[in-house]
């Protein structure tokens, strides 16, 4: 018991400590993530007593004036709750797609909605908080675990962390490292792989519990055990919310559902992986060309 009460007493300390000064620390990270032309609109609302519906009217959008367009006149509806795999070949604007969710970049034409709202009505701050955005390494910075952890939700407890994390399938190999939830994890920190660094983010979005999820599967191949707790943790954070994982592997795309195949032409097929193999497709193709998505 002792092994197990001291890193859990530190972490407990560690939190309190944290709150007093975490303020400027989120201020500074909510800098980084912005883009200098997304700012609230005038007269934006908060979003509250979100149900999660996804509405994507004819959005067209590029990056800049002079490049191609990514998304060209693409609509897509998303139901309260449901769980949607989008995939698609490398490149064709699954990402960018997602980020238009959060607004880390604006439609330029079209619009993108939450529960029949216009994202560009609402506040980022109460839209950043309704979604949780999961990818392996962007949003993981130096620090401890504990730091990373509670950059899903500042105010939590020790027992909200610890819960989080044991949610995530993460807690036994954070017991494990050196210093426990209290292990630096930057540069000069232990060298996390790349599963381990994926359930710190999936235990960070349980942390944060938000009524959207964004998945970003990794694309690089995960040791068996990482792959299996990974899906464990993503099907429980899935569980009552709206989920769109951009999905690389057939264990995830099989538990959605509703499978959304975007290409360069838009968003092509949909449905599930049954019914998308026997339409024998751009989807089967996918799935005979890669050995995974
Ligand atoms: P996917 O997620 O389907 O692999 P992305 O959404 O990442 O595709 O990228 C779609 C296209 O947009 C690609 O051609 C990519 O090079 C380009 N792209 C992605 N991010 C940016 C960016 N920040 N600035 C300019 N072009 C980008
Ligand atoms: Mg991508």
């Amino acid at each position: 018991v002792g092994v197990l009460v001291d890193p859990v007493r530190r972490l407990d300390n560690f939190i309190r400590l944290w709150q007093e000064g975490y303020t400027g620390f989120v201020r500074a990270m909510e800098l980084l993530e912005k883009q200098p032309d997304i700012v609230d609109e005038e007269g934006s609302m908060p979003l509250t007593g979100v149900k999660g519906r996804i509405k994507f009217d004819k959005v067209s959008f590029r990056y800049a004036e002079n490049c191609r367009e990514v998304l060209s006149n693409v609509s897509l509806s998303i139901k309260p709750g449901e769980f949607v795999a989008l995939v698609g070949p490398s490149g064709v604007g699954k990402s960018t797609l997602c980020s238009l969710i959060p607004r880390f970049y604006d439609a330029n034409q079209g619009s993108v909605s939450i529960d029949g709202h216009d994202v560009r009505t609402l506040t980022l701050a109460s839209l950043r908080r309704a979604i949780g955005v999961v990818q392996q390494d962007l949003y993981l910075f130096s620090g401890t675990v504990a730091e990373n952890l509670l950059y899903g939700r500042p105010v939590a407890s020790m027992e909200e962390v610890l819960a989080a994390a044991k949610a995530a399938n993460a807690h036994d190999f954070i017991m494990a490292l050196p210093r426990g939830y209290d292990t630096d994890i930057g540069q000069r920190g232990v060298k996390l792989s790349g599963g381990q660094k994926q359930r710190i983010t999936i235990a960070r979005a349980f942390l944060k519990n938000p009524p959207i999820l964004i998945f970003d599967e990794a694309t690089s191949a995960l040791d068996t055990e990482s792959e299996r707790a990974i899906q464990k943790a993503l099907l429980g954070l899935a569980k009552d919310r709206t989920t769109i994982v951009i999905a690389h592997r057939l264990s995830t795309v099989r538990h959605a559902d509703r499978i959304l195949v975007l290409t360069e032409d838009g968003i092509v097929e949909e449905g599930s992986h049954d019914a998308l193999m026997t339409a024998n497709g751009v989807y089967a193709r996918l799935q005979t060309v890669q050995a995974s998505i």
